[in-house]
């Protein structure tokens, strides 16, 4: 930072900037005269010119106009719609990078904010495959198109995802590379057809238009695939000139559903749900098990890398034939039936009714029958005078939503005195914070494992290893 001029950090300045970090939420960090500069579109270890659109006492924020000197991290990114589309944030930088500093930000979040010094973090294991890693992707229909800005001389008809902050934008894709090339192929010969046909995109602000979104969902081991339109009309002649198309084998769809809904609401559930072709679900195997997805149930984004994460969570767990097994926040129970058989009995509680009840299906169809699935809020399940008679646990399996857990929660778990505690955490900032707590009931942690399940993003999971009173001596990796 020597040889730069240190220039007067206001509103609208333009300011030469050293990278030095990757901040959180996708942002980079720049230093100037001790102040520090979060900046948009930078990679570390670039040399930018950047022009400065706010300015606090503590800090200031930047935007790049010119890589001055580009980082050796920065490379091109594979997406045309990288920087317009919120989607991918670090498509730019390498992706041995990016494991790189999805650690660093797992240490310092259990360094700084859980005070948890010397704690083992990991390498990062990275994603079975950088690209074409989800098996979900949800675009929507618009009649504002947006190129970066609105394009007034498109046509009212736009088909892509939503640019960030800007709800009733749609940014036009033609080209993702999240989920498959069958994927995109879907995706552009179902704007082709309606478009052609003349069908109206349905617009969030007057709430009419009949084409609302495309929900394009496949089975990475199975290889099935399911596409969900979702319509404001049945539209049934023109469905079925759809329906025939999507039956040519080169977009090897294997189920069409077409949800129907006149709700003002923007998510992507029909009233009803209109099955073309097909057996209106797909399968997915996971592990040993095999999974019924329909239309709208939950199931984790990454297949492939999800397996390796509870393969890692049941690893850290020791699980032992006799164990009884709490699954906390399960879900529709995908960890506690990928371990069931290897243990005693899982019990998986969450609060969501829907997603117990797919978890009980999904037991019953792989045949486990040691797994109870309860639906309650993890606090009321914990709390003192709970009435419930299931077995104590031997291990406690935890993976909250990304707030974390409730104190209440902590205090339960802390006091429970359970000796092998997995906390599987897809937000570090929370789960440092829940650890040092846990920290005082005597849990130490015995490494953090973090797990990359969403590559150009800056998210990150973790699979946390606890043991109760282990008195591990703090040590550097
Ligand atoms: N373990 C699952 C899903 C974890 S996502 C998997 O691997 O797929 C976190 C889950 O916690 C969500 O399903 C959410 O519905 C549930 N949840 C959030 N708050 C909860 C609470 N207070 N009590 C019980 N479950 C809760």
């Amino acid at each position: 930072m020597t040889d730069i001029e240190p220039a007067p950090l206001q509103r609208g300045a333009t300011i030469i900037l050293d990278i030095e970090k990757a901040a959180f939420e996708g942002r980079s960090i720049a230093r100037v005269n001790n102040l520090v500069v979060f900046v948009d579109g930078a990679v570390p270890g670039d040399r930018v010119s950047a022009t400065v659109f706010r300015k606090k006492k503590q800090f200031a924020e930047a935007r790049v106009d010119e890589v001055l000197v580009p980082s050796p991290h920065r490379v091109d990114p594979a997406c045309t719609h990288f920087g317009v589309c919120g989607g991918c944030k670090w498509q730019h930088m390498s992706y041995e990078q990016q494991l790189v500093w999805k650690r660093a930000h797992v240490r310092d979040a259990f360094e700084r904010i859980g005070g948890l010094e010397g704690v083992v973090v990991n390498e990062t294991l990275p994603s079975v495959s950088p690209f074409w890693y989800r098996n979900k992707m949800e675009y929507s229909f618009g009649e504002m198109r947006w190129l970066g800005e609105v394009n007034r001389d498109a046509e009212p008809f736009a088909l892509g995802l939503h640019v960030p902050k800007r709800y009733d934008r749609i940014l036009h894709i033609d080209e993702c590379h999240l989920e498959s090339p069958e994927s995109n192929l879907v995706l552009n010969a179902t704007r082709e057809f309606f478009l052609e046909k003349g069908i109206s995109a349905f617009s969030t602000r007057t709430h009419t238009g009949d084409l609302r979104h495309l929900v394009i969902r496949e089975g990475k081991h199975t290889g099935e695939r399911m596409v969900y339109l979702v319509t404001s009309q049945r539209m049934e002649a023109v469905m079925e000139e759809y329906a025939a198309l999507l039956q040519r084998g080169e977009f090897g769809v294997t189920t069409l559903i077409q949800g129907v809904t006149q709700r003002k609401s923007t998510v992507a559930i029909g009233e009803e749900d209109i099955v073309h072709f097909g057996e209106g679900s797909i399968r997915e195997q996971l592990g040993d098990n095999t999974f019924r997805i329909s239309p709208t149930s939950f199931f984790q984004t990454n297949t492939l890398q999800a397996e390796r994460l509870y393969a890692l969570a049941e690893k850290a767990a020791e699980l032992r034939p006799a164990d009884v097994v709490w699954d906390l926040y399960c879900g529709t129970g995908t960890i506690s039936l990928y371990i069931a058989r290897d243990v005693k009995q899982v019990v998986g509680v969450e609060l969501n009714d829907a997603a117990i009840r797919d978890a009980g299906t999904n037991a019953g169809a792989n045949g486990l029958e040691n797994t109870q699935f309860i639906c309650a809020d993890i606090v009321d399940f914990l709390a003192p005078d709970a009435a419930h008679d299931v077995p104590a646990p031997d291990v406690i399996i935890t993976d909250p939503p990304r707030a974390g857990m409730h104190t209440k929660v902590v205090d339960a778990i802390g006091k429970s005195g359970v000796e092998r505690l997995v906390y599987v955490s897809c937000n570090p900032t929370t789960s440092a914070r829940d650890c040092a707590m846990l920290a005082e009931y005597g849990y130490d942690i015995v490494d953090i494992t973090p797990v990359d399940m969403f590559p150009h993003t800056f998210h990150i999971e973790c699979v946390i290893s606890l043991r109760k009173n282990a008195g591990f001596a703090a040590q550097d990796s």
